[in-house]
This record gives C-alpha cells, structure tokens and sequence, in this order.
C-alpha cells in the first residue's frame, strides 16, 4: 500500500504563498487604499481587496502564480480592480471600426443641438403633455408632427419607441383579422427575433405572399386581392438585396392599386433617409418624400439609423390612418420619452435648417472624403509613430451598417497598428480600457478607422497607446 506522506514541492509552495497573503485589515491600512477609500468610499475599496485576494489564491492553486507580487503590485491591482467596477455598464467607447450606423455600438451619434435638447427638457419640468397657448393638456406627438410634416410631405406623423414598435403598432391597427398581401421578396429579417412574417402573425394579421423571391409584378399584388385583404405591404430590403433576374412593384405603382381598390398600402422603410445619398456615392437607398409623394399611406422608419437621431420608430402618412394609430390602445404602450422627442425635434430642426450634412454625426460621417481621411490617417499615423508605435495607413472599405445601403461600402483610410504580441491581445487591451476603444482585426494588425473617429477621440487613443507600450 502506498501512503502518500509527504507534500511535493509544488503543494510546500502553494502552502507557502497562501499562508503569506496579506491581511485584508492590514492592506486597509495602507496610506495608498486609505487615499482610494477617500475618494470612492471604505465599502467599494474592501470590497476590491477581497476580490483582488480571492483571485490570487485561486491563481495560487492552478499554479498561475508561484511569487507574490509586492504590496505596491498588489495595491495597483485593487486600485485597478476598485475603479473598473466602478466604471459604468453602459458607457462610451471610440468606435474605430469604420461602420457609422454600428447597432451593437449604440447607431447613431447625436448632434450637439440634439443633445442640449435632450438636456434642457429633462433637468427640469417640460411641454411634454402641455399647450401653452391654450394653457391646458397637449399633445405628446405635436412636437415633432409638423416638422415632420414639412420634411416629408406627408398629411400627419408620430413617433413611438422604434421602427419594430412602429410596425408592430401599424399592422395591429390597420390589419387584425385580415390579410397583408406581401412580396416572397421582401420577407425580411432584421436580425434579433424581429422577421416580417413572425410580426405579422404577432399582429393578428394573416399574411399573404405573393410572388417569387426574386420577381413579384403588380398584377400578383392585384390577383391576391380579396374580402380579406387589408393592407398591401412594401418592405426595403435594408439589409440585403436581390439582384440579377429580378422584378419589384414600384411604390407608386402600389399606391395606385391600393388606392384604385380602397385598400391602405403600407411601407417599412427600414433606414428614413431625408436626403439624397447619390452624392456622398451612395445609390438606391429611397428617401421618404419619395414613398410619400408616391402615394404610400402609411410609412416607417428609424430614428437612429441614416437619419441620425435618437432611437424612435417615426410614422408618417394619411392623416386618417395615423388617427387610427394615435388612438389604438398599443400607442400608449410603445410611447416616447421625452429625450427622444427632444433630440428628435432637434435633429429634425437641422434639416429644416438645411445644415444637417455639417452638423448631423451620422451625416457628416458619411461625406466625409477619401482625401480628408486619408490626410487624417496620415496624421494620426504619424504622430503614433512618435510614441513608438509602429504603424502604417492602409486603405479600407466600410459598410454603411445600421440597415441601410447594404451591397455598398465607403472607401476610408485606417491606421493600422502592428502589435508587439499579437492582435487579439492589442484589441482585448484597447477594449478593456475606462474608455474602450473597439477596432477591427485585420492581417495580424489592428485597424483604426478614421471614418468613425471624432477629433477628441485622437488623444485619449494616443494615450491608450502611451499605456498599452508600457
Ligand atoms: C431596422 C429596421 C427595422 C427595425 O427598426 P428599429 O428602429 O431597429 O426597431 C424594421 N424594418 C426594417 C426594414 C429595418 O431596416
């Protein structure tokens, strides 16, 4: 029989470092965890030691760590550990991936005047519900209706959380119970859970392609039509195109056979784009006075995507169909903030003002030139250069994201950082700063994209830079 009566030498280690592992109490007394408990408090600090002490005996005992670090190290790492959980969830980061409308990084990015909207009617008390001529309850939509009006030509507008919501609120209003005659086209899914065909069936609405894939003619819109029938249906395909042999029904060719019929025809624009793309060298992505000048009844689209607001879903339409939709039980449930009316109101405002190119995030963005960022990657590249980091500009092309232009890209210039280990090391690092800096990953090296980045952003990536080379 085999006794085991002796430790190896890794376990004396082990036993060893453990037993060493400071006191909590003796650490809290250090002038340096003393200093930190008086700028974030006792409580966050102890507890930042304990999580700092359960990590290094549980590195201990995978054998991760053979050498206790030193009281300075070890204070370092609680401080690090004690600000990192103190950082916000949800909070900013640069976006240098190029992609303007990136969902995952929070769309669009507001304007300034969007911003100090936002701000001015939420410190303090606001119109949200009240009618200072009359002095009594107002209406929450009658903020942004007539602008969005002007802006689009349509007879009224609303606005409730976003585009989902909007779609969601259209077809249970309009077309429960019935049927919604729709391309086999135009079936989308826009990621998450949100797919015509679910919305619909969500809706209580029956839904009725018509059709191929990739050709559907008016007359199959026509021939569908019964006693059923409510409303024919138009949706972009913002996130994919069929190209080759195909054939889509114009919305103007639509509006005329639902209004020939006296059936609503209704279009989810997907990305509401207010103005022409065509120069910035983006084609075929509809503006919303076209669908509206076309005839369409009843529009949506985001707020957040190419329009460059915040995220709300905007109808706009018939005067007698958005009534309908104002009153349906839903609206109440899928209402906006009062933030969102500002911002909205004030982005709206820029392109009354005709100044949305220079001053809508998104929009800006987009016009930006190849010559203008390739001089900004130069720069940027150079002055990398001179903190020791070694870099080269390379040429990139980006999607649009966010839904919209989806077989297009923009052609942007990018800085692209050669790192010292290895590029998924460099871009773990980059993202797990207080101010996280998201890059893309290509051939070995990691791509700052200059499309996406704001001026401000420029310094505090030298400075991430400054950090990661020490
Ligand atoms: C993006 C999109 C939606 C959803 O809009 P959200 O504002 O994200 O809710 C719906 N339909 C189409 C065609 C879209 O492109």
């Amino acid at each position: 029989m085999i006794r085991k009566s002796r430790k190896s030498p890794r376990e004396v280690l082990m036993d060893t470092l453990l037993r060493q592992i400071p006191k909590v109490d003796d650490l809290l007394r250090l002038p340096a965890l003393n200093t930190l408990a008086a700028e974030v408090g006792a409580a966050a600090v102890t507890e930042a030691v304990r999580r700092t002490l359960d990590r290094l005996r549980a590195d201990i005992l995978v054998g991760t760590v053979t050498e206790l670090p030193s009281t300075e190290a070890l204070c370092a790492q609680i401080s690090a550990s004690c600000r990192a959980s103190r950082l916000p969830s949800l909070r900013g980061v640069i976006n240098a991936t190029g992609i303007v409308l990136h969902t995952n990084l929070g769309r669009a990015c507001l304007s300034d005047r969007a911003l100090a909207a936002a701000r001015g009617v939420s410190q303090g008390y606001s119109t949200l519900e009240y009618d200072l001529t009359a002095g009594e309850r107002g209406q929450r939509y009658a903020h942004v209706e007539p602008l969005l009006c002007r802006l689009t030509g349509a007879e009224a507008a609303m606005v409730v959380n976003n585009n989902a919501a909007a779609v969601l609120l259209i077809l249970s209003a309009l077309t429960a119970g019935g049927e919604v005659i729709t391309s086999r086209g135009e079936l989308v899914e826009i990621g998450g859970s949100f797919r015509m065909p679910d919305v619909m069936a969500a809706c209580g609405a029956v839904l009725r392609e018509v059709g191929s894939t990739n050709k559907t003619r008016l007359s199959d819109y026509a021939n569908a039509i019964s006693e059923q029938t409510r409303a024919l249906l138009k949706v972009h395909t913002s996130n994919y195109r069929i190209v080759g042999f195909t054939e889509s029904v114009s919305p103007a060719a639509l509006a005329e056979l639902g209004r020939s019929r006296s059936i609503p025809v209704i279009e989810d624009l997907g990305s509401g784009c207010l103005v022409d793309l065509a120069p910035l060298g983006l084609r075929d992505e509809p503006t919303v006075q076209a669908s509206v000048k076309a005839g369409v009844d009843v529009l949506s689209f985001s707020g957040d995507k190419l329009l460059g607001g915040p995220q709300a879903g905007i109808i706009v339409g018939k005067r007698h169909y958005i009534d309908l939709l104002k009153r349906h039980p839903l609206a109440r449930a899928l209402r906006v903030d009062k933030l969102t009316l500002a911002a909205l109101e004030a982005t709206l405002q820029a392109y009354a003002d005709g100044t949305a190119l220079q001053e809508i995030p998104v929009l800006s963005m987009l016009a930006q030139t190849p010559e203008e960022l390739h001089q900004q990657a130069e720069s940027l590249c150079r002055r990398m250069g001179g903190i020791g980091v070694t870099a080269e500009v390379v040429s990139t092309e980006n999607p649009v994201g966010g839904g919209a232009v989806p077989t297009q890209t923009l052609p942007s210039f990018a800085v692209a950082v050669v790192p010292r280990d290895s590029a998924a090391a460099l871009e773990a690092q980059l993202r797990q700063r207080p101010v996280p800096i998201i890059v893309r990953i290509a051939h070995d090296r990691c791509l700052l994209d200059m499309r996406t980045l704001f001026p401000a952003d420029l310094d505090e990536i030298l400075q991430a830079f400054r950090e990661t080379a020490s």
